[in-house]
């Protein structure tokens, strides 16, 4: 390769490393790779269709066959077509031409031009996300109807790319007055952008898709109240997330920090779990507070986007990579669509070694899960619970599960209550 700026490029590829040193270091220090000894006797066998009806397993394994294909080419075809966008002067033209009737100024062309492409590769993937819901529906995974998921498709684009838009603007606009060391600076505003949007998640984007209201008083109420006492992180409230009106799957979280730290639940999960086994969810979400998760997440996320942005200094100094996408340099516009691949590829890269850590962080959790309910039944029945009414296949394949999986398979977080009952820990 050969570089506009020799010099440059070394400061920003020897940056990205050092931070990518510390990521690994911090992941390193942070991230428990074994969350239980081993039991006496060994650990418990693993065994993904225990528990599991036979028409159970086959409805599994066919929603997989049948859903699978569909994620996986609308994940290949949006990276081709950022690809086609990035790599050729084609999305170059586009950034030129959707500006052209506002005067063609270059803030336009960012705004406008990120918009554009966000819409291209929205649209192109459209149809196999339609596909999809119509396996959704059929499996009774979804209730949504059409027009509540294209209002949420269109509330999602505008949202991901309005907030695109204006971080790609930061970024040539720093290109623009300070062409040698903005890659340093984009870094520094990309790991505080990071923290902001991790304290900002909970406030401004669940209330884009759900209504909460508080769960009434009664036992089920008290005894979570309890629960995050015991835990030593009290909450202000339990929610209740009107999640029935788009989907069948179960799930909670605990949001919010201190004083607006709330247990939210999926109306769907106190419709179909009994209270002991929403209690042994709610012990598992308990466990990312206790642990700091969301802490440890934003710190990670922080140094990812710091490291992948000084990569970004590296790569877009590439004299063969600019002209391939028919830009000048960092601070042209026209280097839109180029930035824009770079970061889907980048994101593609990094989901296994993502996933890897989140596997990690979700076993801590199961663990801490069993450690404050002291409830292994309900633990191992909610888990089964789960997988069958979100259709998990029993056993994935170890490379989609390595890949893709950002939880434990159920037979694995099954096989800790086991070794945690071997453990003598109840
Ligand atoms: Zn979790």
């Amino acid at each position: 390769m050969s570089w506009a700026d020799r010099g440059g490029a070394r400061a920003a590829l020897v940056v990205a490393l050092v931070l990518a040193a510390a990521l690994v270091l911090l992941i390193v220090v942070r991230i428990p790779w074994t969350v239980l000894p081993v039991p006496p006797g060994g650990h418990a066998p693993l065994d993904p269709t225990a528990g599991l009806t036979a028409a159970q397993i086959d409805r599994a394994r066919s929603f997989a066959a049948a859903v699978r294909p569909v994620s996986l080419a609308s994940l290949l075809l949006s990276v081709l077509v950022a690809g086609v966008l990035g790599l050729t002067p084609l999305g170059a033209r586009l950034v030129v031409a959707v500006a052209r009737p506002f005067g063609g100024g270059w803030i336009w062309q960012v705004l406008l031009g990120v918009l554009a492409l966000s819409v291209i590769g929205r649209l192109a993937t459209l149809p196999l996300s339609a596909y999809g819901q119509v396996v959704y529906h059929r499996y009774g995974l979804s209730t949504s109807s059409w027009g509540l998921w294209l209002r949420d498709v269109a509330v999602a684009t505008a949202i991901s790319a309005g907030l695109t838009a204006l971080a790609v603007l930061g970024l040539v606009a720093l290109a623009r007055s300070a062409p040698r060391t903005w890659w340093l600076w984009a870094a520094l505003g990309a790991a505080g952008l990071v923290v902001v949007g991790s304290f900002l998640y909970p406030v401004l984007l669940e209330p884009a898709f759900n209504r909460f209201t508080s769960l009434p008083a009664g036992i089920l109420r008290s005894d979570l109240l309890t629960l995050a006492e015991r835990n030593g992180t009290p909450v202000r409230d339990v929610l209740v997330a009107d999640a029935s009106r788009r989907t069948t799957a179960l799930n909670a979280y605990v949001s919010g920090f201190g004083s607006t730290r709330r247990i939210v639940i999926y109306d769907t999960v106190l419709r179909r779990l009994p209270d002991r086994q929403i209690e042994s969810i709610a012990a598992h979400e308990l466990g990312h507070v206790a642990a700091d998760d969301v802490l440890t997440g934003t710190v990670i996320g922080s140094l990812g986007a710091a490291a992948g942005v000084a990569l970004l200094g590296w790569l877009l100094s590439s004299s063969w990579l600019l002209s391939r996408a028919g830009a000048a340099g960092a601070g042209d516009p026209r280097v839109v669509p180029l930035l824009l691949f770079l970061v889907a590829a980048g994101t593609l890269l990094a989901t296994p070694l993502q996933n890897a850590v989140s596997r990690q962080i979700e076993a801590r959790a199961d663990i801490h899960a069993l450690d404050l309910g002291h409830d292994p039944e309900a633990f191992v029945a909610m888990q089964r619970g789960l997988a069958v009414s979100g259709l998990a296949e029993p056993d994935p394949p170890a490379v989609w599960q390595w890949f893709f999986g950002s939880h434990p398979t159920t037979a694995q977080r099954v096989a800790f209550a086991r070794d945690w009952e071997r453990l003598g820990r109840r």
